[in-house]
């Protein structure tokens, strides 16, 4: 089934969605891409693409324009909360190219979403925006979609990209909502130019603590500092995903930290706090010519930071598997066989690395 000419539906512009998107528009596909979001930005956070995330943007053919917006770190430092000791450095600049033959790369969101959205309208990609996509129904020769203003679609096959909270796969694959995985995690960008000289001078770093942990890189040539700080919890009791919470809240789930990282907190004017949730694993991935990817079949804690990598993944496997197979069935299958092991085991390695963060049982 060679998937030029192919009318391909994606359902969701986050990072898995408009990379599939340019993966199959380059192989001749139709493709259009159906946002909820009525324009596409991100809420105070930073990104960090693996070598293996950079490899795709680069079959893609997004290498150069990603490069200029990206921050590459010359390592990142493990730190001790208490003592602020260092207690590991891995090398993520020369190391990494020198390891796998590319950069580790640091991004503002809303720069790598560009970007991607630049190189999926290069290759013919239609992007709508502001369109909720309410049902996806199968009918014999295709799929159609009913968005929430009324109109409708008819696709020959439609990928949902639509995230952890996916209703494509609450509708047609599992029946349970996402669960709370038992973290919660505030996210912020501090001006670099406010913030504390020690947090200037280590670049990235994890300071890790008693279930918690607190990354800082930098983003924008050094412009930004991201942060994001994780606390186990019980319970999420907050009606949504996410929500404006006040500083004091953060400084006062890590008191009594010292270094870098206490010093960046006392600086903090702005936060949101998220609920970090994901889905028992499914049975199968597809159902006919519907299929999920990235977080809405596969989410994973962010404690590799390989969520966005692993969306990246997906969608240049699930092109090319498309593009081969003889129908749209086996092509979702052969990507599922790629791609699920590799998903599941970096599923498994990020909670484990949440474990000894937070210096728990390993
Ligand atoms: P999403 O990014 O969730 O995109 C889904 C899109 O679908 C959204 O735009 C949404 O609006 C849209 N949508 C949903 N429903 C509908 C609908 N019905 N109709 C139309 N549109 C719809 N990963 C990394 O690789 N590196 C990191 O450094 C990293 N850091 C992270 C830090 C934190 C605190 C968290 C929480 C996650 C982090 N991740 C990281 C993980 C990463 O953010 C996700 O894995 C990634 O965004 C998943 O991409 P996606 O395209 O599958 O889904």
């Amino acid at each position: 089934m060679a998937l030029a000419g192919r009318k391909v539906a994606v359902i969701g512009a986050g990072v898995g969605g408009l990379a599939a998107a340019t993966a199959m528009a380059e192989r001749d596909a139709e493709v259009e891409v159906f946002e909820q979001a009525p324009f596409l930005s991100e809420v105070g956070a930073g990104v960090q693409v693996g070598p293996n995330g950079v490899a795709v943007l680069e079959a893609l053919g997004m290498r150069d324009d990603a490069e200029h917006l990206a921050t590459i770190p010359e390592d990142i430092v493990l730190r001790d909360w208490r003592s602020d000791r260092i207690v590991a450095r891995i090398g993520l600049g020369d190391a990494c190219i020198k390891r796998y033959g590319r950069p580790y790369w640091q991004f503002h969101r809303a720069d790598l979403l560009s970007a991607l959205m630049a190189g999926a309208s290069e290759v013919g990609v239609h992007l709508r925006l502001d369109h909720r996509v309410d049902a996806v129904t199968p009918r014999d020769d295709g799929v159609t979609l009913q968005f929430a203003n009324g109109a409708e679609h008819i696709a020959d096959l439609v990928v949902a990209a639509d995230g952890v909270r996916s209703s494509v796969r609450a509708a047609h694959f599992a029946s349970e909502p996402a669960r709370f995985t038992g973290h919660v995690a505030w996210r912020g960008l501090i001006d670099a130019a406010r913030a504390p000289a020690s947090v200037i001078s280590q670049g990235a770093s994890v300071t890790m603590g008693p279930g918690r942990h607190i990354v800082i890189y930098p983003l924008r040539d050094g412009h930004l500092i991201n942060f994001v700080a994780v606390e186990e919890r019980p319970d999420w009791t907050i009606d949504g995903w996410t929500e404006p919470d006040d500083p004091e809240n953060l400084r006062r789930a890590f008191a009594g930290w010292e270094g870098a990282a206490a010093d960046l907190l006392a600086t903090v004017e702005e936060t949101f706090l998220w609920g970090l949730f994901d889905h028992p694993p499914l049975e199968t991935w597809s159902k006919g010519r519907i299929g999920l990817l990235g977080d809405a079949c596969h989410p994973m804690l962010p404690f590799l930071a390989q969520g966005a990598t692993m969306a990246l993944e997906d969608a240049w496997v699930l092109a090319a598997e498309l593009d081969v197979a003889e129908d749209v069935e086996q092509g979702w299958l052969a990507y599922e066989a790629r791609r699920r092991p590799r998903a599941t085991r970096v599923q498994h390695a990020a909670a484990r690395n949440g474990r000894l963060y937070h210096l728990g049982p390993r």
